[in-house]
């Protein structure tokens, strides 16, 4: 029956004589607005010119406010494709902008509390990959952050820039670059770039150290811990690592965490063997500073040594 009523006469009657719109005709033959368009194209029928809509009118406050009140908590979407489509085409071209302040805030209060799903943020990043910036815009982007306060990051996030950012290779120009920036750099101190003299060291931790101390209580730091901590063992350790080429001896683990061993001759049986019973004492005492008696271990290994953590004595015992 639809076949009869949608007959080239009817057709052109309707869409071309009375100027009927195809979505009318197509609910008047109870069909989808597709059918009315595909017969229009089988009898050679000219479409005729789109609509133009609302494009150019100017509506009076009043109608404007009416529509407004109309709308006026309706949900917005989500749209079916074939209307974000006629959006996007009656949005073609359009320059929106500049935008009133009024408007920016409606923006923003329609966009508050707005999150993407995961998988929109999946695309956005997918789209993003391998994109330019163009000056232009970094330096808009800058001018906008500037002043701002970032992070504190969570922790995940640190890790992905940190994941992003390992491996990366600077050119020597960037290198300098960085360099220049810093360059005078109160917030750096003063001793940026300075390189003192070991001697001078020696002179700065002696001046801290023991009486001289602000904080001093009578020495109560352990000795051992005070050799440990000295400037001599540290500069030891940094010689031990640089000749262990910064690697775990035993799984050849390179960065995070390495320790540094006396091996074979242990921290404690050096200590005992020298009768060590004063900090000057274990300062000139070769055997704690002789660098072929030391080993880099990452921690795992060096947990699993026997001589971790053992108490001197006891050591001492089973030595
Ligand atoms: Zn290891």
């Amino acid at each position: 029956m639809n076949r009869i009523k949608l007959s080239r006469e009817y057709i052109y009657e309707a869409y071309i004589v009375n100027e009927k719109p195809a979505s009318q005709i197509a609910k008047e033959c109870g069909v989808a607005m597709s059918t009315i368009y595909n017969r229009l194209r089988e009898y050679d029928i000219p479409r005729s010119e789109p609509h133009t809509g609302m494009c150019g009118k100017h509506l009076s406050e009043e109608a404007k406010q009416k529509i407004s009140a109309k709308l006026k908590g309706r949900k917005k979407g989500p749209f079916t494709l074939a209307h974000r489509r006629a959006i996007s085409c009656a949005l073609k071209g359009k320059k929106r902008g500049p935008l009133s302040e009024e408007h920016k805030q409606k923006l923003r209060e329609a966009k508050q509390g707005f999150r993407h799903s995961e998988e929109t943020k999946q695309k956005i990043s997918k789209a993003q990959i391998g994109k330019i910036i163009s000056k232009e815009t970094r330096r808009k982007q800058s001018l906008a952050r500037k002043g701002k306060k970032i992070g504190p990051h969570s922790l995940d996030r640190c890790r992905k820039i940190s994941d992003g950012l390992r491996g990366r290779k600077l050119s020597i120009s960037h290198k300098e670059n960085i360099s220049k920036a810093l360059r005078g750099n109160k917030k750096c101190g003063w001793a940026l770039g300075k390189h003192l003299t070991m001697e001078h060291r020696q002179k700065l931790s002696d001046g801290i150290r023991g009486k001289k101390h602000y904080n001093w209580q009578g020495g109560i730091t352990k000795l051992t811990l005070s050799i440990r901590r000295s400037l001599k063992s540290r500069e030891w350790k940094k010689a031990v690592l640089a000749q262990g080429n910064y690697q775990c001896e035993q799984c050849g683990q390179r960065g995070d965490v390495l320790h540094v061993d006396h091996y074979p001759k242990s921290f404690a049986t050096i200590f005992h063997t020298n009768k060590i019973d004063s900090f000057e004492q274990a300062m000139s005492c070769d055997d704690f500073w002789d660098t072929s008696n030391g080993r880099v271990l990452c921690r795992e290994c060096h947990e699993n040594t026997e001589t971790y953590k053992q108490p001197i004595q006891k050591h001492l015992i089973g030595a």
